[in-house]
């Protein structure tokens, strides 16, 4: 059994750890493996590196240090025992504070002397423990591991030598009695020298005295519920995978996952002997089995892991193709120079080699190939070696891959879609792994894509920023609040507001803004409103699957869709202006969008929440074509139209259809036909019409000298002096028992709008209220058209049409 730093970080948890020894030494002999007390191996690297400097510094860190292990023993061993075990702590510390002293002294520290350092953790914490378990009425004996685990003289990072170790280990153990805890991470050389195993090298300590015993079973013992789909603290969402093959762990571990040391997997997996991982803070949970077996997984992958600082080196040229021995000389050069290569890939044309290092091996590996290809460097015939800085390796690994088409296809379409670049790939010819380098900007991203697309495809999140919260923002957060149980619980669907913007606060929260008082948050937390800021924050949180909400009418946002599209983000709009903007840059949009992978949804740019821009699409994609479009797109001149009458002028119901949200803030943009125009203009677009907003004939209504007022004060103000006439006009077609529509018609290639009159027996007499109605004849509707009616304005019903667009881009 082996507990590592977190499960023996105080006294409070080595009771935890000796229950549980306690619990299985009921049935079956046991050996403990510990680490040093947690953070302690990280702090006396500090404190070494402190006193090589010069720095006093050291001594407080050592007077800390001191104290923890202090009052460990106080709180574990009792009074009447208690000097004796404190004494032998003193005599540990006082010699490491000797050693201290004269790193301080010569500013100097070898990685002899480091490991000699290092080595006071592990010795102090299993000492502390035996004597605790001992006081515990445990039987047991402190097994100095640096007596039989034997190394060579690489220090930090020894190498073991199993034949002298296992011969060392069975005859230490033949005769030992009791349970022996035993220091992990340490040996010693022949010459008795102290070594180190290297970091998390504990694990190791345990699986090499697992194998010489044959043991049968391993448990490593840490603060986590086993090995997990992919690093908990990176991804949310994450969980403990049951079962694993050696392999897969040794994948996983070699690619990041610090669970267990990967080479810890090595001795037990000759032996088969199974280890498990559990969790010392949760004795209950199963933890994961691993053993010889590939259990299936319906995922596909078994897990997702990373190095998140690496470099990405290439060497390329022409000389380079078809000739013999190249990879082996590069390799060579570099093994020579001690450089260890985490991947390589290699392009079929042979024309370069791409390699995967430690960004400390960079400066190494690069004189140890430019001297290797020097003559091929001076011929031009190998370029110098091109080096990427800030990379990073994610690891897809699963042993059912192999068995699963499309695993690398949903990969790469994940993260593609995420606007994640690939550098480079490596797929292993086991199929075991597929190994992928990407800038470490993306890591944290990359890694929940990943994970979101295999564990949790029934499950996403969307994050959303919002931009606007006026009528129909704020509508449309009121809605995501009350429908958010809704679509996570049936729709497996998380709307999270990532950012908020008007244009006074803004505020911003990864995990998402809580909507409840969105309202209050942003008047209380928010900053100053910048629109270019949060755009840059937008991109700088680099999230997974981001969409712009643009909830405004303003041609600034509009302006930036390009932008956010080219990253990736999704955009959804009521916004007419991106769409009724010169053909080639609406073109350029949908464009960018296709090219990305992300969706640019603007369902409500006509008939609000109707679904008219879905319906046409729907048409065309299923092989129809458009003959005509006729439609009274209007809310606000139908609400008018039908609303005008002896009691309510002109000018006072104007004003009343924007106190109710139907008109745009800005009514000359409704009265003018303009609203209308931009409307026909985007159902023309979208029927395949390559069609500018002055093609479109408008038909204005209004006396020329409303249609001139500068500001919309002055509109209100033309529009009262025009009551009179527009009465006088009003009761002429009453008497006709008639009805005016504003009616917009696309035909033959042309958008036409006009102010028509209709009798009772015409459909569009009888759109109530501010209702839209738009009629599709096409080559399947010929005789009668496709009809689609219903509110056409209101923030309830364009806010619905917007949240539709955004569930949208998560199906
Ligand atoms: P110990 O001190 O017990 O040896 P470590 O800190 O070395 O523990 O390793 C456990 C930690 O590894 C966990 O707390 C977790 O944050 C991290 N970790 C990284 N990747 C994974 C993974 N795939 N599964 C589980 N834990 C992981
Ligand atoms: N204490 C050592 C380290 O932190 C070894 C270990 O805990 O496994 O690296
Ligand atoms: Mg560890």
């Amino acid at each position: 059994m082996k507990f590592g730093g977190s499960s023996v970080k105080d006294a409070t948890v080595i009771k935890k750890v000796i229950e549980i020894v306690k619990g299985r030494i009921k049935k079956e002999k046991a050996a403990v493996v510990v680490s040093a007390f947690g953070g302690v191996t990280d702090e006396l690297i500090r404190l070494s590196k402190e006193a090589a400097s010069g720095d006093k510094g050291y001594r407080s860190g050592l007077e800390a240090m001191e104290l923890r292990h202090l009052t460990a023993v106080r709180e574990l061993v009792k009074v009447a025992n208690q000097s004796a075990v404190l004494a032998n702590v003193k005599v540990r510390l006082n010699e490491l504070d000797d050693v201290l002293h004269g790193i301080f002294l010569v500013r100097e520290i070898s990685p002899k002397t480091q490991d000699f350092i290092l080595s006071f953790g592990e010795r102090l914490s299993s000492y502390i423990i035996t004597e605790a378990f001992r006081d515990a009425g445990v039987k047991s004996n402190w097994a100095d591991a640096v007596q039989f685990i034997s190394t060579n003289n690489e220090f930090n990072n020894a190498q073991v030598d199993f034949e002298t170790t296992n011969k060392q280990i069975r005859k230490f153990f033949k005769d030992a009695q009791g349970v022996q805890i035993v220091p992990g991470f340490i040996g010693s050389t022949p010459s008795g020298e102290i070594t180190t195993l290297g970091r998390g090298g504990s694990d190791y300590t345990a699986a090499i005295i697992a194998a010489a015993l044959k043991v049968r079973e391993l448990e490593i013992w840490t603060d986590v519920d086993g090995i997990m789909t992919a690093d908990p603290r990176k991804v949310t969402g994450a969980f403990p995978v049951s079962h694993l093959s050696y392999e897969e762990t040794m994948e996983l571990s070699h690619f990041g996952a610090k669970v267990v040391y990967p080479p810890s997997i090595q001795p037990v997996m000759e032996k088969g002997i199974p280890f498990r991982i559990l969790n010392t803070f949760n004795v209950n949970a199963p933890g994961t089995l691993v053993s010889k077996k590939s259990v299936h997984f319906d995922a596909g992958i078994k897990g997702i892991s990373s190095i998140d600082h690496v470099a990405l080196l290439t060497l390329h040229g022409s000389g380079m193709i078809g000739v013999a021995g190249i990879s082996m000389r590069l390799f060579g050069a570099l093994a020579r120079h001690h450089v260890s290569v985490i991947m390589i890939s290699q392009a079929s044309s042979e024309h370069s080699i791409n390699f995967a290092i430690r960004p400390d091996d960079v400066a190494t590996a690069r004189k140890a190939i430019e001297s290797e290809f020097r003559n091929e460097i001076i011929l031009g015939q190998v370029e110098p070696v091109k080096v990427e800085e800030d990379m990073s390796v994610v690891a897809v690994v699963g042993e059912n891959m192999q068995r699963t088409p499309g695993v690398a296809g949903k990969l790469f379409s994940s993260l593609g879609r995420n606007g994640i670049n690939i550098s480079a790939i490596a797929q292993g010819s086991s199929e075991l792994n597929i190994s992928l380098v990407i800038d470490n900007k993306d890591i944290k991203k990359a890694l929940n894509v990943i994970h979101e697309g295999f564990f949790l495809s029934h499950q996403q999140t969307l994050n959303l920023f919002v931009v606007g919260t006026g009528t129909v923002g704020g509508t449309l957060l009121n809605q995501i609040r009350s429908q958010f149980e809704y679509l996570k619980d049936t729709h497996h669907l998380q709307l999270r507001v990532v950012g908020l913007t008007n244009t006074r606060k803004m505020a911003f929260a990864e995990h998402g803004v809580d909507l409840i008082d969105w309202k209050q948050m942003l008047q209380l937390e928010g900053k100053k409103a910048d629109f270019g800021k949060f755009i840059d924050r937008m991109f700088k949180c680099n999230l997974r699957n981001s969409v712009l909400v643009d909830c405004t009418s303003s041609g600034d946002v509009a302006a930036i869709y390009k932008d956010v599209l080219e990253k990736s983000i999704s955009v959804v709009t009521p916004n007419k202006i991106a769409c009724s903007s010169p053909y080639n840059s609406y073109k350029a949009l949908k464009r960018t969008a296709a090219l990305r992978g992300v969706r640019f949804l603007f369902e409500t740019n006509v008939g609000s929440g109707l679904p008219v821009v879905n319906t046409l699409n729907d048409l065309i994609k299923s092989g129809d074509r458009i003959e005509q479009i006729e439609a009274v797109l209007s809310g606000t001149l139908n609400y008018l139209f039908n609303t005008v009458s002896a009691k309510n002028s002109l000018s006072t119901t104007v004003k009343k259809a924007m106190d109710m949200g139907y008109a745009e803030p800005d009514p000359r943009i409704d009265l003018n036909g303009v609203d209308v125009a931009r409307k026909i203009l985007i159902l023309a677009r979208e029927s395949g019409a390559k069609l500018e907003i002055k093609d479109v004939k408008v038909d204005h209504f209004l006396p020329e000298y409303c249609q001139k007022a500068k500001s919309v004060d002055d509109f209100m103000k033309t529009l009262q002096k025009y009551d009179a006439d527009f009465e006088v006009k009003r009761k002429e077609l009453e008497a006709k028992g008639r009805r005016w529509r504003y009616v917009a018609t696309y035909k033959n290639g042309k958008a036409v709008l006009a102010l028509k009159e209709f009798e009772s027996s015409h459909p569009f007499y009888h759109i109530e209220g501010s209702d839209n109605i738009v009629l599709f004849t096409t080559m399947r509707y010929k005789a009668q058209p496709l009809v689609v009616k219903g509110a056409g304005a209101g923030a309830e019903v364009t806010a619905a049409g917007v949240l539709a667009d955004i569930v949208r881009v998560g199906a």
